[in-house]
């Protein structure tokens, strides 16, 4: 078998351990006499993996006690409706740093149900920045402040968790979950789908606050009808996620990579490898005119890295010659072109030692 390495930016290279350790399972899982997608979601063995899955996720993030896990569908792309839905009412508003493709779909789903406004967008309009702390204003009636992370598409990065104030923080954490340490605690909200750091697409990972589920009943006691069950965050809390039935195959691979996590070191260790990763690749693209990093210095992503090269034939050689020598999936988004390397958790030193190397050979012979 040959694995190449793979700079895909979603769904994204899984740690080689934990797609082993699912191959066992299809066939025959622990004692069920048959496979891990052919049990009941409601059976003693996935309840132990549903359970495990949430304890792993609260130790690795240190996630408040009284906090909840969901584990939902419909991805994150879901969330950017369901957090407007069921924290604010129509008139009410959530305000919005726009810092990229991501930011600016959840604030289009959001404006569907409330009045909520982006309060920062770069000036000129290009997404190679996030803003400065404080670099924005909260409206006064703001019933809470959202942010992407990490900007998948464009390559940024918060280095920094907002300061909100009393306004409650809501986080699109889809594409750095887990690569890095955060404070839980700061947050109301935060979601992400799976697959980027955390396992395979279909499993959307979604935390949530006390004065989040409350909110929720209350904007649910308010409508007619109350809220679709579907997107209830409190009937999710109530049911545990199993509400109706969960992606179980999903949810394992998900506690399978927050064991492999565990065994790394964790957040602290993903972090450090994260960082060496990133200053390799940015030190190559920086050591050279040849290239052109996308994201300014202070917002450059260590998950998602952009640059450009001399011309669009030039990139395209490149991300072609690069495919054939095993470097795989390093053209940039649609929307922005040029050339995009997603390094995530499960990315290797030695996949970034092999690309760097090749983008020297390559100006060598193109420069
Ligand atoms: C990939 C991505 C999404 C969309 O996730 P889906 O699970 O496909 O809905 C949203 N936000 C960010 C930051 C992402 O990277």
């Amino acid at each position: 078998m040959t694995r190449a390495h793979n700079f895909s930016a979603g769904p994204a290279a899984l740690p080689l351990p934990v797609l082993e350790s699912l191959q066992g399972v299809l066939t025959e899982f622990e004692d069920t006499q048959a496979g891990l997608m052919e049990i009941s979601h409601r059976s003693k063995q996935f309840d132990n993996v549903a359970k495990t899955a949430e304890s792993r996720l609260r130790s690795i993030l240190s996630i408040p006690e009284d906090y909840s896990v969901l584990f939902l569908q419909g991805g994150a792309s879901l969330q950017f409706y369901m957090t407007a839905l069921n924290l604010l009412g129509a008139d009410e508003r959530g305000d919005y740093l726009c810092t990229g493709a991501w930011s600016q779909k959840a604030v289009k789903e959001a404006k569907r149900c409330s009045a909520s406004e982006n309060i920062w967008t770069p000036e000129d309009g290009v997404f190679n920045r996030v803003p400065a702390q404080n670099d924005y204003t909260l409206s006064n009636d703001a019933k809470y402040l959202h942010y992407t992370t990490n900007n998948t598409i464009f390559g940024t990065q918060f280095g920094y968790t907002p300061d909100a104030g009393d306004t409650p923080l809501i986080a699109d954490m889809s594409s750095d979950i887990c690569s890095r340490p955060v404070d839980v605690s700061k947050h109301a909200v935060i979601y992400a789908g799976a697959q980027k750091n955390l396992g395979p697409s279909g499993v959307t990972v979604v935390i949530l606050s006390p004065w989040a589920v409350e909110r929720s009943r209350t904007i649910g006691q308010s409508r007619p009808g109350g809220l679709p069950s579907m997107l209830d965050y409190g009937l999710m809390v109530d049911k545990e996620s199993l509400f109706n039935t969960p992606n179980t195959f999903g949810i394992y691979a998900l506690e399978r990579v927050l064991n492999w996590i565990e065994t790394e070191g964790g957040v602290d260790a993903m972090e450090k490898l994260n960082d060496e990763k990133a200053a390799h690749l940015y030190g190559a693209l920086d050591a050279t005119d040849f290239w052109t990093p996308h994201a300014v210095d202070g917002s450059r992503s260590r998950m998602n890295v952009t640059w450009r090269g001399p011309s669009e034939e030039l990139e395209k050689k490149f991300i072609a010659e690069a495919d054939a020598a095993g470097m795989k999936a390093l053209k940039g988004h649609r929307s922005v072109g040029g050339i995009r390397a997603s390094t995530y958790n499960a990315c290797s030193m030695a996949s970034v030692e092999a690309l760097v190397s090749f983008m020297k050979d390559f100006e060598a012979k193109n420069g």
